[in-house]
């Protein structure tokens, strides 16, 4: 196998258990390496690393995939595409809708494969799998005999790879809208125009802990998408949602969940930027019991984490203050470049200058089917925090 040096400071990382080799750790490399070949990984000092995934035009240079000597081929695939199965199969219940394969999270970087009720969604982020691709459909066929696969690889970060944006049908017919169910909650999912592979799967739990929060009460969902939390709300016989959402389409299929639900009568949409729609003048005095703030990313980098932390502050602030005494703040972040800490003190400054005090009564994360490896940081993203919220006077 062609094999690539790197320097020996740094490596510790690597040997730990995170995958990710970057350009400025390579000393050099056999002559003939073509990107995206899979190469023998050891250190100037002759330590053996392991074998991965070389592209040089990406800043993550070497992504590995095991700590030996090894062919990277069909069984071996095959192998690491059934240990995350049965990790699905230990852990989850109670859904249709399943991320059965979360990239570096089953040691398989650059790899995403979603079902929706039988038709799956592939996303492939490194030119390595890219050119596995044809190997990588055949297995899907055969260990999950989809009703059909479609390919999502039409998100931005592709070109960091020098890989194209592409998106479209790989196998069967992909329908418009497939309806799933998550916890005895129906949901439309867009495949082909919805964000990521067409639902928040992340948030399952976080909608689940909703249950027990909800009956009765006066509801806002802030970032609603296609309505998780608004229709798991109101299934729970929440009194009223009003969902605030930026998308237009997002929010009509919000409103269609609430009709296969048949509790649409209960829902409101609001179009518009939740930012303004929250200081708007129309909501003036009006008060919720339980508000979700389930915003997107707020920054994709470190650079930009004040900016990010401003605006979590903010939209927490103005939930806090059309919070009803008592009511219950249930609060996300989808950054991984913002930890739980800073989150959990971001929101606490939000209450300290809006005069309330937090009672945290649960505190989530995201989904198993998007495991966390402790070795590996990025892993853990999600944070969702639950408090009831009372005045500090
Ligand atoms: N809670 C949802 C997922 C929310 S994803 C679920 O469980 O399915 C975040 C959503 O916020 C996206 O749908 C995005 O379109 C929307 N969004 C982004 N910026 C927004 C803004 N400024 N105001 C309102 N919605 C916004």
């Amino acid at each position: 196998m062609k094999t690539v040096t790197l320097y020996s400071k740094g490596i510790d990382r690597v040997l730990r258990g995170h995958p990710w080799i970057y350009r400025s750790q390579i000393k050099g490399m056999s002559p003939g390496i073509q990107p995206g070949d899979a190469v023998f990984v050891i250190s100037d000092r002759k330590k053996k690393i392991g074998t991965g995934f070389i592209n040089p035009k990406s800043e993550i240079t070497l992504r590995l995939l095991t700590h030996h000597e090894e062919s990277i081929d069909l069984p071996f695939f095959k192998k690491r595409i059934e240990d995350a199965i049965s990790w699905r199969k230990r852990h989850i219940e109670g859904t249709n809708a399943i991320r059965w394969i979360n990239s570096e999270s089953d040691q398989l970087p650059g790899l995403i494969l979603d079902e929706y009720a039988g038709h799956f969604v592939l996303q492939i982020s490194t030119l390595a799998l890219e050119l596995q691709k044809p190997l990588l459909i055949q297995l899907i066929k055969d260990l999950f005999s989809p009703k059909s696969l479609y390919e999502r690889n039409d998100f931005p970060s592709r070109q960091w790879e020098g890989l194209p944006l592409l998106q479209g049908t790989l196998q069967g017919e992909t329908p418009p809208l497939v309806e799933i169910e998550e916890n005895k909650i129906r949901f439309w999912v867009n495949i082909s125009q919805g964000h990521k592979t067409g639902f928040y799967l992340d948030q399952r739990e976080n909608r689940k802990a909703l249950r027990g929060y909800t009956k009765g009460k006066e509801v806002l969902d802030c970032f609603s998408y296609t309505g998780g939390f608004a229709v798991a709300s109101l299934v729970q016989e929440a009194k009223s949602v009003l969902a605030f959402e930026i998308s237009e389409e997002a929010l009509a299929l919000g409103q269609e969940n609430a009709k296969l639900n048949g509790v649409q009568d209960r829902w409101q949409g609001q179009l518009g930027n939740a930012f303004d729609l929250l200081k708007s003048s129309s909501l003036e005095d009006k008060k919720f019991d339980l508000i979700i703030l389930d915003p997107p990313s707020f920054t994709k980098s470190k650079a930009h984490l004040e900016r990010a932390l401003r605006g979590y502050k903010e939209i927490n602030l103005r939930a806090l203050k059309m919070l009803r005494e008592g009511g219950i703040l249930v609060s996300a972040c989808c950054s991984h470049h913002v930890d739980e800490k800073t989150f959990q003190q971001t929101i606490l400054n939000a209450a300290q200058d809006a005069h309330r005090m937090l009672y945290q009564i649960n505190q989530g994360t995201q989904a198993i089917d998007h495991p966390i490896v402790l070795s590996i940081p990025e892993t853990k993203y999600l944070k969702c925090f639950f408090f009831e919220v009372f005045s500090s006077s």
